[in-house]
């Protein structure tokens, strides 16, 4: 009989009845280092006094208003994203999948208030994810996520992550934006490097395609840098936010130049839930936190420290691991085994991780693990590690 929860999901036989910092901690009182963080999410930890002091000083005055209102947190966060990036304006949603799904809105429209409107094809890369909806998945085009749920909708094209000769090849007047993450995620923590980055730039500004950066994943000071694009020196006309920036609570964003989102009239596009007052205040929060140059600083130098630790370990079981790859507390470690049968073994010494494609292991921990907990992590793994070749 199918579970009463629809079963899209291998659960681990594990649940945690609360949490605290970079520990997530079960009814039995046992304790796993969570080096998930809800995938990319709690980058605070859990049960955060900052976060839950914001969450619940506006859970007393007042939950949910209407778009139809001016919503004061809104704008203020919207201000604090506007201050710290490219951005000259921003739409909150609920989730990464919603910007995504915006985001592709924004391009459309875009070409079609520019008189353009066969202008519609968006290029994505192999390996790249953003998001579960029938636009999202598209735009992904992976056969494990597309399988059956056709007809997709038309209008992308997707080429070999990184392949700036096949991105050369294929830019066209028919190209309305070029549409990746900066590090892919789910695609096993693969990093587009500066150079790339920049030459995809320049592709776009002498085509005239929109560059859409998806730093759902990759952003909120994951890397080190408040958005993953800036160690390239460059800037996006349109980006995709969620993950990070609600610490835990629902919440995702599309920030846009005015020019990209010169299209986007009112009556274009609305949410019910999108910028609610509980969210924004613990994403006003969250930025004030993250966004300050001393904790981006120390994100860095912790990232560094890990990966150091992981080349340690990299050696120690040459036949379990490869390479470590990422930035900041961005990591992947490409593995040599199944990277879900270390995510198991890792289980039995109470350590989060998560897989992803590429054979790649994610460490994502939250942003304010301290030195001796990425010490523990380290010899956590050493044990999973140890576990699974004997
Ligand atoms: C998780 C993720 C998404 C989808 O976000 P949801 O909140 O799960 O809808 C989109 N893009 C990237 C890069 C992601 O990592």
């Amino acid at each position: 009989m199918i579970s009463h929860v629809l079963p899209t999901y291998n659960r681990a036989p594990l649940s945690f009845e609360r949490g605290e910092g970079a520990w997530a901690i079960t009814a039995d009182g046992t304790r796993y280092l969570d080096l998930g963080a809800g995938i990319a999410v709690n980058v605070l930890g859990h049960a955060n006094p900052d976060l839950v002091a914001a969450l619940t000083e506006q859970a007393g005055r007042i939950w949910h208003v209407s778009n139809l209102y001016q919503i004061p947190q809104q704008e203020r966060l919207a201000t604090a994203l506007v201050e710290s990036t490219f951005a000259d304006t921003v739409f909150f949603t609920n989730s990464g999948t919603e910007a995504a799904e915006l985001a592709i809105k924004m391009v459309r429209k875009y070409w079609d208030h520019a008189g353009d409107p066969e202008r519609i094809e968006i290029i994505t890369f192999e390996g790249a994810f953003h998001g579960r909806s029938t636009g999202a998945i598209a735009a992904s085009g992976a056969e494990k996520m597309v399988k059956g749920f056709g007809p997709l909708m038309p209008g992308f094209r997707t080429l070999p992550w990184g392949d700036l000769e096949a991105l050369k090849a294929a830019m066209s007047d028919r190209t309305a934006a070029v549409m990746l993450e900066p590090v892919q995620g789910e695609g096993g923590i693969r990093p587009i490097s500066d150079q790339d980055l920049r030459a995809i730039r320049e592709l776009c500004d002498e085509t005239g395609a929109l560059l859409v950066l998806d730093e759902v994943q990759c952003g909120v000071g994951r890397t080190g840098r408040l958005f993953a694009h800036e160690y390239a020196g460059i800037t996006p006309d349109v980006m995709m936010v969620a993950k990070g920036i609600g610490g835990g609570f629902p919440l995702g964003a599309v920030l846009a130049t005015e020019e990209a989102a010169s299209g986007m009239a009112a009556g274009t596009h609305g949410s019910t839930y999108g910028g609610n007052p509980l969210a924004c205040a613990v994403g006003a929060r969250v930025m004030q936190i993250v966004a300050e140059p001393a904790f981006l600083a120390e994100v860095n130098r912790k990232g560094g420290l890990f990966r150091q630790k992981l080349e340690g370990l990299i050696a120690a079981h040459p036949d379990v691991f490869e390479a470590v790859r990422g930035q900041g507390l961005m990591l992947g470690l490409k593995c040599k085994v199944a990277p879900v049968d270390l995510v198991k073994a890792g289980y039995d010494q109470q350590i989060l991780t998560v897989p992803a494609a590429d054979n790649t292991l994610r460490l994502l921990p939250p942003l304010n693990i301290t030195d001796e907990e990425i010490a523990e992590a380290v010899a956590r793994l050493d044990r999973a590690a140890s576990a699974l070749v004997t």
